[in-house]
């Protein structure tokens, strides 16, 4: 075991899904450690509230300004007896005992370790998050279509978000305002969102949506004449139908696949679980659903993003089958750790072993990305090494695997042909 999570924990892992928040709004924040682990939308807190714990006792928790951090974590330390060895309450404990050499969270470790934040503040504690996470390029979807300027830090690389877009939501005027092209026809609209990719094709790495939270996955061709009535309707604000909205969200989608394809520009799409609590529709999540899109554009290539999970077998046979299907085991590592593992073990011996990425936090803030960036090399290895312990593997085909995982595969990937 030693052998293999050392040579997993020397890859600096290209990371190709975060949410963080810019350095400068990371400065603002000057986040406590309380914030640091559990805050900015940290997944524990989701755990939390499905354990039966108030949003308004994690407001209360998360707040650094009112009470003394005894009295914060008692908000929520029955419920964090039930979650902490969830997927995220383990991210969150990997984090603490990495960052602040905190073995058992609880007020008065929190208390003592508290200073050690100082480490953490401004753009140099971002950065010692980000390194001591060990990542050599970290791809944020910071939901924009112009990436935030960085120059701090070179190695954060954006996504296009177009959710919006394929959800039919978008306001047209900030799509006008943005390309400079008054969208005033349907086929306006089509020559602004391929200006809209074409003018950022040079600063992302990949076009993002998660439309999969507002809107079902189905996909179904819609021609211009089909949706010319249903833009007509959002131009001059009359409210979208659910049926409306998936008929210019589709069409939209088709011209974005299109020119995607024509760039050479991958599309990350949300496929399965929803983060949050109350509002996911299971039937809108499963990756097959995305299938007659893929075929479409067969010259686009797709990732599809937290292994569809809990409907990951379908990821097994649509990217063994479509060449242009990928894999990214983003987030999937916290939302179910051992199935995960199963997962990754499978793909090995059913799906090219090139087209599945092994690591993305999708993390806000840089300390939570230590957490999870630890807790994949953590579940990689042991899934490595169980193939290893069953004959299935060597002991350096298992190394190489994780390198593969970890970079070689997202690297290659993302280099824009
Ligand atoms: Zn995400």
């Amino acid at each position: 075991m030693q052998t293999l999570k050392h040579t997993i924990d020397q890859i600096a892992m290209f990371d190709t899904h975060e949410h963080l928040i810019s350095p400068t709004e990371y400065c603002t924040l000057q986040p406590d450690i309380i914030t640091a682990l559990f805050g900015v939308n940290g997944y524990i807190q989701h755990d939390l509230v499905s354990a039966g714990c108030s949003h308004q006792a994690i407001d209360a928790f998360l707040d650094q300004h009112t009470h003394d951090i005894a009295t914060r974590w008692a908000f929520v330390a029955d419920f964090w007896q039930h979650c902490q060895y969830t997927g995220y309450g383990e991210a969150v404990r990997r984090a603490a005992k990495i960052l602040y050499g905190i073995n058992h969270i609880d007020a008065a470790s929190l208390e003592q370790a508290a200073p050690l934040q100082a480490t953490y503040q401004g753009v140099a504690g971002y950065q010692r998050a980000l390194e001591i996470a060990h990542l050599q390029e970290i791809q944020v979807d910071a939901f924009t279509w112009q990436p935030p300027a960085t120059p701090e830090i070179p190695t954060l690389r954006y996504d296009l978000n177009v959710q919006t877009i394929a959800d039919g939501s978008v306001v047209l005027d900030t799509v006008a305002t943005h390309t400079g092209i008054a969208v005033t026809t349907i086929r306006a609209y089509r020559l602004a969102l391929q200006t809209l990719l074409r003018m950022h094709a040079n600063d992302i790495v990949a076009i993002k949506t998660q439309h999969a939270y507002t809107r079902t996955l189905a996909w179904t061709h819609v021609a211009d004449d089909a949706c010319e009535h249903t833009f007509e309707k959002h131009r001059t604000g009359i409210p979208l139908t659910a049926h409306d909205a998936l008929v210019l969200g589709d069409w939209a989608l088709g011209v974005i696949a299109h020119e995607a394809g024509i760039l050479g520009i991958p599309i990350k799409i949300h496929t399965g679980h929803h983060a949050g609590n109350g509002a996911m529709p299971l039937e809108w999540l499963s990756p097959r659903l995305v299938t007659p899109l893929i075929k479409a554009f067969p010259d686009t290539r797709f990732v599809c993003m937290h292994i569809g999970y809990p409907y990951h077998d379908e990821l097994l046979s649509l990217a063994k089958h479509y060449r242009n299907v990928y894999v990214d085991l983003c987030w999937a590592w916290s939302i179910d750790p051992v199935t995960t593992s199963a997962f990754v073990r499978r793909w090995i011996h059913t799906v090219p072993i090139s087209k599945l990425f092994g690591f993305g936090g999708d993390a806000f803030l840089p300390t939570q990305t230590v957490g999870f960036a630890d807790q994949a090399r953590h579940w990689l290895a042991l899934a490595l090494q169980a193939e290893v312990d069953d004959g299935l593997l060597t002991i350096d085909a298992a190394g190489s695997i994780a390198v593969s995982l970890l970079s070689t595969n997202q690297r290659l990937f993302y280099v824009r042909k």
